[in-house]
């Protein structure tokens, strides 16, 4: 049995079909057979999450959406990073043996020194005028409107791009003392992720090598082979920040709205359609059972079946296939004493390990 890790940052977005398809529940597949625990960095959303409210909030969101998702007796040890006092302290020790070359390669840094550099140069100029352009070319010439979609456009590029402070910087090494911490064998990772883990078994090496030791275990990354891509409603790929996602925890409302406003081409009630390049049904065929797809995709090859009655499939099939995770939503919601119980006994075990392992670094390193 493998010890498997995962990290959730609660920076307040949504969960939507794609997060849950292509990495919720092949993790849950995998900690079936291991020994898991998945981790709510409020530590590492510090970042973006300036207001106490806030973060307090998404991090109890976060926990009751995979509570709901994996079943409050789940196995794996849910728990918040921050429970666990002994991680800012492997973080410093990790600290003096990360070489700083080391951390000047991260992608993640290179982007957001990037970023800044342009906001330095100051672009928005050249975002007046781009916008100017772009309103005129539509017919919008009133100023208003253009100063408000301006404004918008440079929020987007720049608005949430933090200053560039230190933790931009460090996180690689808060997320080695995360990984290292408990003797994780693999973490999944997305691959925009794969090199903070190289980096992760770089400050384990450079730890090892230092003081002429073996305490720190390498973990292995494990990607995720074959996830196809869910689209979303626009038909690109499902995200939050195309903002064309249906969210797990969408309300009846919501879920209907969206499902009705997936786009297709013009083909009427009595056109022969194809199925292979219709978003509902590439959505139909995910989360329909083997049976239902056939039936519906011989309604596609026939006429007298329009694309309304496609989405009301689909709306039926989402609703049923989401029922269970909203019913254990309902229930925890009126029963948050549940989950901190839960969150508390997932600390309780993550500090057993830690504890375990920073008596051994304390002997090693002389404190
Ligand atoms: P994100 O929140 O966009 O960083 O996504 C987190 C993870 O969710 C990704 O690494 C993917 O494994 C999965 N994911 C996100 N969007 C989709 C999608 N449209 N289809 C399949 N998997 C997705």
């Amino acid at each position: 049995m493998k010890k498997i890790l995962t990290g959730v940052k609660p920076t307040g977005d949504q969960m939507h079909l794609g997060n849950l398809l292509g990495a919720v529940l092949p993790f849950k597949r995998l900690a079936e057979k291991n020994d898991a625990a998945i981790f709510i960095a409020d530590l590492h959303a510090l970042t973006s999450v300036k207001n106490a409210a806030d973060l307090k909030r998404n991090t109890h969101e976060m926990a009751l959406t995979y509570f709901s998702i994996f079943g409050i007796d789940t196995p794996v040890h849910i728990f918040r990073q921050s429970d666990i006092p002994l991680i800012p302290k492997l973080n410093w020790i990790l600290n003096n043996v990360t070489p700083y070359s080391l951390m000047l390669r991260a992608h993640s840094f290179k982007d957001a020194l990037q970023k800044q550099k342009i906001l330095e140069k100051s672009l928005f100029p050249k975002i007046v005028f781009d916008m100017e352009k772009k309103c005129l070319k539509a017919g919008i010439s009133d100023k208003a409107i253009i100063f408000e979609k301006t404004q918008e456009a440079y929020d987007n590029l720049y608005g949430n791009a933090p200053n560039l402070n230190m933790w931009i910087f460090n996180y690689p090494i808060l997320m080695a003392a995360d990984i290292l911490a408990y003797d994780t064998d693999i973490v999944p990772v997305g691959a925009d992720q794969k090199q903070h883990l190289e980096m992760t078994r770089d400050i384990a090496k450079a730890f090892n090598k230092t003081y002429k030791t073996d305490i720190f275990k390498l973990p292995s990354e494990y990607i995720e082979k074959d996830v196809s891509i869910l689209p979303g409603i626009d038909g690109r790929k499902m995200s939050k920040s195309y903002d064309n996602f249906i969210g797990i925890f969408d309300d009846d409302k919501t879920l209907k709205k969206k499902v009705m406003s997936i786009v297709t081409d013009s083909k009427g009630f009595d056109d022969i359609k194809d199925p292979e390049t219709c978003n509902v049904f590439a959505l139909i065929k995910t989360f329909a059972t083997p049976d239902r797809t056939e039936s519906i995709r011989a309604k596609y090859l026939v006429p007298g079946y329009g694309y309304g009655h496609a989405k009301l499939e689909l709306l039926e099939i989402l609703t049923e296939y989401l029922r269970p995770y909203h019913d254990a939503r309902a229930m925890l919601e009126k029963h948050p004493e549940l989950i901190e119980q839960k969150l508390q006994e997932g600390a309780r075990i993550m500090n057993e390990r830690i504890e375990a392992k920073m008596e051994e670094v304390k002997e090693v390193v002389g404190l």
